[in-house]
């Protein structure tokens, strides 16, 4: 694939296709839209800004915008697949500080176009190869923004946290201030406590 922004390349949200002559044909599709089309991922996360709709060549900076890739091909034993490459810059509450976390979503997943719904995965006894695609039912019609909205939300993290959360300094009235900030230091961990015990032990 070339680095160059393809001729074709998309500012909205990725269409309705016949999704088999999508993979028969090995297109190429790329795009940039508002994450605020998503209705459903705006459910489970706070309210995205509006960016200004840009063809972008790197992963979105700044919340606001959805870059997608979606690749049609045919597999070495002939099955028709759709790879969806999604790119994105979330704007979430951590659930420890309350603060603003920016989370980048940078997913790849390879779909097996299927013509059955009997033709899906029968459970997963069987099907033990993790590595293997995932089936799902293809379509003429095939809603490709629906697909890359399941996507997003799947990148969702359950419970958001900043890995390290930043010092609430010089907020005034945030409920990240509230609470006391030193009474978490002066409490040993136990983590601590145990390792005095082992020391002791030996
Ligand atoms: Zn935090």
């Amino acid at each position: 694939m070339s680095k160059d922004l393809s001729p074709g390349f998309r500012l909205g949200v990725p269409p309705v296709v016949d999704v088999f002559e999508f993979a028969r044909r090995g297109q190429l599709m790329e795009g940039v839209f508002s994450v605020n089309r998503l209705d459903r991922l705006l459910e489970d996360v706070p309210e995205q800004p509006f960016a200004e709709l840009v063809a972008l060549e790197q992963p979105p900076q700044h919340p606001g915008l959805v870059k997608y890739l979606l690749q049609g091909r045919r597999s070495k034993v002939g099955k028709l697949q759709l790879v969806v490459k999604i790119q994105a810059l979330l704007l979430l509450e951590c659930q420890r500080c309350l603060g603003d976390l920016m989370f980048p979503v940078d997913r790849q997943t390879v779909f097996e176009l299927v013509v059955r719904e009997s033709d899906l995965d029968q459970g997963d006894l069987e099907d033990t190869d993790l590595d293997a695609p995932e089936k799902i039912m293809g379509s003429p019609t095939f809603n490709l923004l629906e697909l890359v909205e399941d996507e997003m939300i799947l990148e969702v993290p359950y419970v958001p946290r900043h890995e390290i959360c930043p010092e609430p300094l010089g907020e005034v009235g945030t409920e990240a201030q509230a609470a006391d900030p030193t009474a978490e230091m002066q409490r040993p961990s136990p983590f601590a406590v145990l390792g005095q015990l082992k020391i002791k032990s030996q």
